[in-house]
């Protein structure tokens, strides 16, 4: 057995297991396949393994490989920072948007997702380890954003997206991810479905908290 098989049948057993130690449903965890800086031969591999759905960060990189598996059908992620001059490819490119952290890109996306395309999926990502540093809005700020990108008619606001700090103690991870989860039930607002949150070192935590995609780059492809 080659190693990406051996690599995804790894991952999907480990969200297995986080399934069912937190007593969720056998297969309400996402794997979001976080291709990039792999070569479209990766990709397509994977995706005869059974893989659908593929994270790409970085857009001029994203848009290559999208025409080179034109053929596969492929559930495209954007997970990386948006630039407002970069909304249009990604608007009339992808299925989902993991990564908006203001109303303008919102906005922009929603004006420019094109007509013949069902509403783009979006998720709003909060900065949940709260240095300045990181992009994603404040807990705060999340009730106003929300009701603003609701209103916008070619997006379909699907949840949350965050990237906490590293941290090695798993309780420790498992504490922003139920800060986010809370603070989007307060919201109550069933159409809020979607927790993108969990990467490589961190999934079990995540999936114990309420996620329902996580994204994994190393564990699947190898270190970049
Ligand atoms: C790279 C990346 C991932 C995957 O991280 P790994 O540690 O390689 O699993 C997930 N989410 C985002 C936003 C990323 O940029």
């Amino acid at each position: 057995m080659n190693s990406l098989k051996q690599h995804f049948q790894l991952v999907r057993n480990q969200i297995r297991a986080a399934e069912i130690a937190a007593n969720r449903t056998i297969g309400s965890v996402q794997l979001l396949a976080v291709s990039k800086t792999k070569p479209a031969e990766q990709i397509a591999a994977a995706y005869r393994l059974g893989q659908r759905h593929f994270g790409e960060n970085y857009l001029q990189e994203a848009l290559i490989k999208q025409q080179q598996l034109a053929a596969f059908n492929i559930s495209w992620h954007f997970i990386g920072p948006i630039q407002s001059n970069k909304t249009k490819p990604i608007a009339c490119h992808f299925d989902w948007v993991h990564s908006v952290d203001r109303l303008k890109i919102a906005e922009r996306l929603s004006e420019q997702r094109p007509a013949n395309l069902p509403p783009l999926n979006i998720c709003l990502q909060v900065n949940i380890s709260g240095e300045d540093s990181k992009s994603g809005i404040r807990l705060e700020q999340l009730p106003e954003l929300v009701k603003q990108v609701q209103a916008l008619p070619s997006l379909r606001l699907r949840g949350v997206m965050a990237i906490p700090e590293p941290e090695d103690d798993y309780q420790r991870q498992r504490q922003p991810y139920r800060q986010l989860y809370q603070a989007v039930q307060q919201l109550n607002q069933p159409s809020l479905d979607s927790f993108s949150y969990g990467m490589s070192g961190d999934l079990e935590a995540a999936i114990a908290e309420g996620a329902t995609i996580v994204r994994i780059g190393t564990a699947l492809f190898g270190s970049r």
